[in-house]
This record gives structure tokens, C-alpha cells and sequence, in this order.
């Protein structure tokens, strides 16, 4: 090693989001150590819709299934919702509940929960055997040194070093690393550009706290959401394609303003309404163009490696699953003493096997939902049949059932109201 370093490690995750406590914690459990660090000092806030799929449920059960009991124990922090309602461009919606028998279940299939608070109850998870985390310490600068990787950083005023084998960039969109190691570049037709704001006492909320997604025809294929919070609140916001802002001349602020003030099903809903916080955006990076996860000495995670569902807008299930993938291959890089671009490599592999057909079948779906016809003629169906209603339903939870949303077939069977418009007949690939 060169010179003197303020610090040292094998592995530095940059970045306490999702993503980098669940590297964090992936590692602990195999019991390697690493420094996490945050520029933010916590709790802190995130734009966000704040809802939490059964994908990020499903990882935490495998983290720790105490995380979901102390969720569900604190209704104040944490709301469970038990399915979602879809609004087509004609207005016409139809519930799907996440599951089709939950009589059974220990505890709701989803949540929403501030990111406020979310990210803080994660981050409360890290084990302080393995993980040193340095709070309110910005990375500045990211190198490649032979033998290893230098940051310099800023705490409290101070500018230090630190020297480590291997970097997790887990910074979100803006990651320096995704920037300065990836060499990675914005492409605006794989980014949405989101926007939100808290309000208190919206009024026809769902009894059992299903999320809604409004699929106006001016935001098409985004939408605008309203997901219930605790305490009375809800997180309403809107998103669309990044392209779509420039080629349709769009003005996103106003947009959402507009819709709920003039689109009949939303404007009684906000007459009594109350704006709680600020409108505050930011972008989505989307997974629906493969990218380079790693190379020499460092890896991506995240918003970082951009992996948030085309269609959907999630991000916070498949940063954790990134966290895990990632831990993995560093364990054995460590052991090893192998960073180099080629044994990295297989963290692409790992995550890009277990994810990328999701990501492309979110990718034709919302490259459907571009046609509202097609849209407002599938909901207008599913609204008038018990069983499509439950292969929608199903959607949610398994891939290859939403695989035939892409299929010409599914919706050729659905014009005619033949078999295979339902969930008890053989997929139609
Ligand atoms: C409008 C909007 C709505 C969304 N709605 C949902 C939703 O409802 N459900 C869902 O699942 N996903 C949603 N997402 C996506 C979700 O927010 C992200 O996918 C998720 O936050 C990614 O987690 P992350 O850990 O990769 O990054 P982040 O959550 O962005 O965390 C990155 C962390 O890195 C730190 N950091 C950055 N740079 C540095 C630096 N140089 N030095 C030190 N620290 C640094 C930051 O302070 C931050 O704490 C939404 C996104 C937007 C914009």
C-alpha cells in the first residue's frame, strides 16, 4: 500500500440505501467485515411512492423473519396493503388482491412506510460486529490505484482517505461510481422522471389499503399513484418516460396538479385534502436495457446498477435482491483475493440470471400500456370476469404468469373469450 490511509478495508459499500445495507447485512451473516458509508445523516428522506412489494417481504423473510413481525407491529410506521386497484385511460379500474387466499397469512403481502422511516429501520438492522458505518461522510472521488481503490471523503468538514480491494457502488441514480468506474451514461429512454408529494385526508381510500396506480392517458405508459400511509396520509405522485418529458412537451408539475383538479375520479377524492410536505422529484432508472454491473474492483447495486421494474416503478425490492447477489461474489472475491473484471463478472451473471426475464416482460408491458385501447379494452374484460380476475391477481407473484401479457395470443383469447384468458389454462407463450 502506498501511503498512509485514515481508513482501510477490503470492501467499501458506498451509498446506506436499500442496496447498501442489504450488502451490509447479506455480509454479515457471512461474517465479513466492510465500512458502509452515507453522505446523509438518518433518518432521511428519499422520493419515493413508498410502497414495499412482496419481493422486498420475500427477502427480508430470508434476511430475518423478525424484520416483518416488528413491520407489522408498528401500524404507525408501517401500513399493510393487501393489493392494488388499476385505473385505465377510461377511467373504468379493477382490485386485485396480491393473493387469492389470504386467510392463511401471518401478515400482509405488502406495505407502504415513509422512506423516512423505512430506510432507518433498515439501517438499524446492520450489525456493528461487521459493519463500521460512517454517517454524514461523502464520498468525493473514487480511483483505481494498483492493488486496490482510494476514496477520498469529507466528515464533518474533514477531508480523509481511505483505501480498499473493493468498492459497491450503492449511491442511487447519481452513484459516483456508476459515473466514474462504469462509465456509465443517463439514457432518457430508459429513465422515468417521478414526482411527489404528501397529503392527509384523501378521501375513498380502500378499506384494506390497496395501492392504486391511475393510468391517465397524458402520462401513458407511467402513472399516477396514490399509496395510503399511516396516520391518515397518503403518498400520491406521478411518473413518466424521461423522453416523453421533451418529444410530448411535458410539464410534469403541472400535469399533476392538473389531474387532480380537473379528472373526475381523482378531483372529488382531493376537495378535502390537504398537502402535507413539499413536491419533490427525482429520476428512476430503469432495467430494461442490460448494463456492465461490474469490472475491475467494483461492483453495482441498485439504482446504482439500474434495476427498477419498467413497468411497475419498483426499485427497492430488486436493490435488496442486489445486495445478496453481491455479497455473494465478494465473499468468495475476498477469499480468493480475486477482484479483477472477470471474477466480478459473475455478479452480473448471477443477478442478470435470476432477474432479467422479469425486466423484460415489465419492459413489453410497458411498451403495451402505451396503446390505451388495448388497455382500457383488457381492464374493461377483467372488470367483467371473476377468473381473469384472478389470473391478473397472480400476476403480481408470478412471473410467468405475467409473461402472457406480452403474448398476441392472450389477447386474441381475450377478444374472443376463448380458454387461456384465465388462470386455469396452460400459459400461452
Ligand atoms: C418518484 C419515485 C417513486 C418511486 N416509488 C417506488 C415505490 O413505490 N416502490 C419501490 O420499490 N421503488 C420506488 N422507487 C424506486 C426506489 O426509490 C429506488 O429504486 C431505491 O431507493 C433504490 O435504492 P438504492 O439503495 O439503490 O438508492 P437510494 O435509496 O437512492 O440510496 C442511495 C444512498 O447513497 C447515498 N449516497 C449517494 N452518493 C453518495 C456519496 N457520494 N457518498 C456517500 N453517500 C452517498 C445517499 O445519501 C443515499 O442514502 C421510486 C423512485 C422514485 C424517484
Amino acid at each position: 500500500m502506498p501511503k498512509k490511509y485514515d481508513l482501510k478495508t477490503d470492501i467499501a459499500i458506498i451509498g446506506a440505501g436499500p442496496a447498501g445495507v442489504s450488502t451490509a447485512l447479506f455480509l454479515a451473516k457471512e461474517g465479513m467485515p466492510h465500512i458502509l458509508f452515507d453522505k446523509a445523516r438518518f433518518p432521511r428522506d428519499k422520493v419515493c411512492g413508498d410502497g414495499l412489494s412482496g419481493k422486498t417481504i420475500g427477502l427480508f423473510n430470508e434476511l430475518n423473519p423478525v424484520l416483518v413481525e416488528q413491520m407489522s407491529a408498528a401500524p404507525e410506521r408501517f401500513l399493510p396493503s393487501w393489493g392494488v386497484t388499476f385505473i385505465a385511460p377510461n377511467g373504468k379500474g379493477i382490485e386485485l388482491p396480491f393473493k387469492k387466499d389470504m386467510r392463511d397469512l401471518k401478515h400482509a403481502p405488502g406495505f407502504t412506510s415513509r422512506r423516512v422511516d423505512f430506510d432507518d429501520f433498515f439501517l438499524k438492522q446492520i450489525d456493528p460486529r461487521f459493519t463500521n458505518f460512517q454517517h454524514e461522510t461523502e464520498i468525493l472521488q473514487v480511483e483505481q490505484r494498483s492493488g486496490g481503490v482510494t476514496l477520498k471523503l469529507k466528515k464533518q468538514g474533514k477531508l480523509l482517505n481511505c483505501f480498499a480491494k473493493v468498492v459497491v457502488g450503492a449511491g442511487g441514480t447519481a452513484s459516483l461510481t456508476a459515473r466514474k468506474l462504469a462509465r456509465q451514461k443517463i439514457q432518457s429512454q430508459h429513465l422515468f422522471a417521478g414526482l411527489r408529494m404528501y397529503y392527509e385526508n384523501v378521501s375513498e381510500m380502500h378499506p384494506q389499503n390497496f395501492i392504486e396506480l391511475h393510468f391517465i392517458p397524458e402520462a401513458l405508459p407511467g402513472y399516477l399513484w396514490i399509496f395510503p400511509l399511516p396516520n391518515n396520509r397518503a403518498n400520491v405522485g406521478i411518473g413518466v418516460l424521461r423522453k416523453d418529458i421533451k418529444n410530448k412537451n411535458i410539464h410534469l408539475k403541472t400535469l399533476f396538479q392538473k389531474a387532480l383538479k380537473t379528472n373526475p375520479a381523482l378531483a372529488r377524492r382531493f376537495k378535502n385534502a390537504r398537502p402535507v410536505s413539499s413536491i419533490d422529484g427525482w429520476r428512476l432508472p430503469l432495467g430494461s436495457v442490460k448494463r456492465a454491473l461490474s469490472g475491475e474492483r467494483f461492483l453495482l447495486t441498485g439504482d446504482a446498477a439500474a434495476l427498477i421494474d419498467p413497468f411497475t416503478g419498483e426499485g427497492i425490492g430488486n436493490a435488496i435482491l442486489s445486495g445478496k447477489f453481491a455479497a455473494n461474489v465478494l465473499k468468495k472475491a475476498v477469499e480468493n483475493n480475486d477482484f479483477s473484471a472477470a471474477a466480478l463478472k459473475q455478479y452480473d451473471r448471477l443477478l442478470y440470471d435470476d432477474l432479467w426475464s422479469e425486466l423484460q416482460i415489465s419492459y413489453n408491458i410497458q411498451r403495451l400500456v402505451r396503446l390505451p385501447w388495448l388497455f382500457n379494452f383488457v381492464i374493461n374484460r377483467v372488470h367483467n370476469n371473476s377468473r381473469l380476475q384472478e389470473t391478473f391477481s397472480s400476476m403480481f407473484n408470478d412471473v410467468d404468469m405475467r409473461a402472457r401479457l406480452r403474448s398476441p395470443s392472450f389477447y386474441f383469447r381475450l377478444l374472443f373469450n376463448l380458454k387461456g384468458g384465465a388462470r386455469d389454462d396452460k400459459l400461452s407463450k
